[in-house]
């Protein structure tokens, strides 16, 4: 949870789609280095011991042995995502430091890794590079992130008097006008004043500014579920600890903690769950200015705009009108202390990692205990991964250099066109769509933007990022503050200008893939054109199992319960027929129960919150196993290879935060549920009635089928 606010925001909405893991995932596992100092690509594919001719379920399953041998006791028929990866979930132990493992945090930690090894090679040498050049960036930046006492000295750095303002708020006036310019100049928010400017959903062509939501801090699903009780005193007493820290006596901040939860609780009763958020219907409400003022009756909304540097707009998207009004009600000055004690600590909470070294501890020994992990990462990790999060485009640009390679870019395109034509077919062939309804679902196929490997014009924020090093009075805060102004001045420059839709949201160096609604395109960054998800010296078959597999899974969320509500321009435009949208209804109730009916570690998965991705992977499947056809052969390869691309390990408590935020099923029922349902997995193996895997006919599920 690198808290970069406003980065994050916009990942959940715009780029909500992702494959793998979001960016919530903060911690990367296992140190498994391959021999070889060449490329990824062939390094790492020796490792995977992946790239053989005939990959069967048999030899992947062989093959991911240490030992060459398989001692199976788990039949295919019934546990399919056991029997393909019980040989790798074998060999997986996780470390202390991690909570997670699984091709995408693999492929990460190892990119993560070759982005260290150039930071420490500009870090030993002692060359000068040019002023603004991303070695000398890299180079300074390193030198702040791992300067401690350079750290503590800094604290909150420009940050302080912001804090003094909210503090000293005596009024609720003086209290929002502070968070406001809080917000306005560097993105941080907590209870109001939060927003980002993106694409206008009603017209993909232009920008808006959407008015966020509060920062809830563990969030509405722990807050709200009776089983994580043990986490959310976790987090109180972490609340508690960063008061502390910040001053407070030990009662002061343990009566701080008090109120801020019973106002943390209040909010979250009136706040959207995380699925209601991905529904444009709900989310996508304008405001005029003075609508706006009267949705925040306690509030100087002329004031507050300005401050936040977006007035003068014709209109404000608000996302959570609930949530709005129940923070408008308690802005009064009976809540003023237990509202300033909440921004505290959210900007605390916000700014741990880059300030003194105690608040990042304690940060850091907060999100470890959330998910499971029992030691902490060793110091030079953390500062690595911080230099690297920090210069996204500047390693970005280097990665692209060592890394890519055009032919794969080709051989993956051609692969796209492939499964843009079958899923042309699947729309064809459904008997419940109307000639004009299948029409325009072709033709935002047509239109589909493929982006892959990286930008073609690096982002201006690339070069509006400059670090200033110790030596002439930065410090990490201080550039951490300005990749924050940086951000916001980037967006704030949009409003009015036309959309570019070249731009890119994610690096390249990103293993994960998604669909953007707003521009309806799918994008892959050149990181995740590697094994074991594709290879060049592997079969079309298992390549269709793995890269394949991903981008069936991105064009499907084109008509995900989400992404079905836009047109091929992007724009918020319910274009199906209202008997249609009533069976696509019934589909989905369908599927929500079907995964209702899955359970994990004894919790059931939620079919409403991964409605949109069990779409997604449901219709990849069809996609793929139609793109095969018949050939046994090949369905079993691509089957065991994209069992084998899911496999992953957790920790309980990561699986419990996962099962609580994750808008994807856990692996394990991503892989079997989807083929459960699938009915050339039933012609290629011999799945009968009383087999774990068997699913009715009847009962199978899907969309896109
Ligand atoms: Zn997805």
């Amino acid at each position: 949870m690198r808290k970069k606010i406003i980065a994050v925001f916009l990942a959940a909405l715009t780029a909500f789609q992702l494959t793998g893991c979001t960016q919530l995932i903060t911690r990367q596992i296992m140190e498994k280095q391959p021999d070889s100092e060449s490329a990824v690509g062939e390094g790492m594919e020796e490792d995977r011991g992946q790239d053989t001719e005939g990959g069967t379920v048999e030899g992947i399953k062989q093959e991911s042995a240490a030992d060459g041998e398989s001692s199976s006791e788990v039949r295919y028929q019934d546990d399919y995502y056991e029997y393909v990866n019980e040989n790798i979930l074998n060999e997986i132990e996780l470390d202390a430091t991690d909570a997670h493992w699984d091709w995408f945090s693999e492929l990460s930690a190892y990119v993560s890794e070759e982005m260290s090894d150039i930071t420490r090679d500009l870090v030993n040498d002692e060359n000068v590079y040019p002023k603004g050049s991303s070695e000398q960036k890299i180079k300074d930046l390193y030198e702040c992130v791992s300067n401690i006492e350079n750290r503590n000295e800094t604290g909150l750095g420009e940050l302080q008097e912001y804090m003094d303002a909210i503090r000293s708020a005596k009024t609720i006036d003086e209290y929002v006008m502070a968070l406001a310019k809080l917000s306005g100049d560097y993105g941080f928010s907590s209870i109001i004043g939060g927003y980002t400017v993106m694409q206008d959903r009603a017209d993909s062509s232009k920008y808006a500014v959407y008015m966020m939501y509060a920062d809830t801090l563990i969030g509405k699903e722990y807050i709200e579920n009776q089983s994580a009780g043990e986490y959310v005193d976790l987090y109180l007493d972490y609340i508690c600890d960063m008061l502390t820290e910040f001053g407070m006596s030990g009662s002061e901040a343990a009566k701080s903690a008090d109120e801020i939860e019973t106002l943390l609780r209040d909010i979250c009763a009136s706040t959207l769950s995380a699925e209601q958020l991905y529904d444009p219907a709900i989310t996508y409400n304008t405001y005029t200015k003075e609508q706006l003022q009267k949705l925040y009756t306690n509030v100087d909304v002329d004031d507050m705009l300005r401050a936040l540097r977006i007035d003068g707009q014709d209109k404000y998207i608000v996302m959570d009108v609930g949530q709005a009004e129940k923070i408008n009600s308690l802005l009064v000055e009976e809540n003023l202390q237990a509202l300033k004690d909440y921004s505290t600590f959210v900007l605390l909470n916000d700014t741990a990692e880059y300030s003194s070294q105690n608040y990042a501890r304690l940060k850091e020994d907060m999100d470890n205990a959330l998910y499971g992990i029992t030691q902490r990462w060793d110091d030079e990790r953390v500062y690595m991964n911080m230099t690297q999060d920090l210069l996204p485009w500047d390693f970005g640009e280097i990665y692209v250099d060592r890394h890519f390679s055009e032919k794969d870019k080709k051989n993956v395109e051609d692969m796209i066109e492939l499964i843009l034509d079958e899923y042309e077919d699947i729309i064809m062939r459904q008997t419940w769509l109307s000639d004009a309804t299948k029409r325009k679902a072709v033709r935002k196929l047509e239109t589909m933007q493929v982006k892959i490997g990286y930008p073609d014009e690096w982002p201006a924020a690339k070069d509006m990022m400059q670090v200033v090093p110790v030596s002439e009075g930065g410090s990490l805060m201080s550039n951490m503050l300005t990749s924050m102004q940086v951000a916001i001045d980037d967006s704030l420059s949009r409003l009015g200008e036309e959309v570019d839709r070249s731009e890119w949201d994610v690096t390249p160096q990103t293993i994960n893939a998604y669909y953007s609604p707003q521009n309806n395109e799918i994008v892959f960054p050149a990181a995740i054109l590697q094994s074991p998800f594709y290879s060049g010296k592997r079969s079309d078959a298992a390549n269709l199992g793995g890269i394949g597999y991903i981008i069936a899974h991105e064009v499907s969320h084109a008509f995900d319960s989400s992404g079905s509500l836009y047109d091929e321009y992007g724009n918020y435009n319910v274009w199906w027929t209202d008997e249609e949208r009533e069976e696509y209804a019934r589909l989905t109730q369908s599927i929500i129960d079907y995964y209702n009916g899955y359970e994990i570690m004894g919790i059931a998965v939620d079919g409403e919150l991964t409605l949109m991705e069990n779409i997604a992977d449901l219709g990849a499947v069809t996609c793929i196993a139609a793109i095969i056809g018949d050939d046994e052969e090949a369905l079993d390869e691509a089957f065991g290879q994209m069992a084998y691309n899911w496999a992953s390990e957790d920790t309980a408590s990561y699986m419990m935060y996962l099962i609580n935020t994750d808008t994807h099923a856990p692996n394990k029922i991503r892989v079997n549920a989807v083929l459960s349902s699938c009915d050339a997995f039933y012609e290629i193996y011999d799945i009968s009635e009383s087999d774990g895997m068997y699913v009715a006919p009847e009962d199978r599920v899907g969309i896109w089928r």
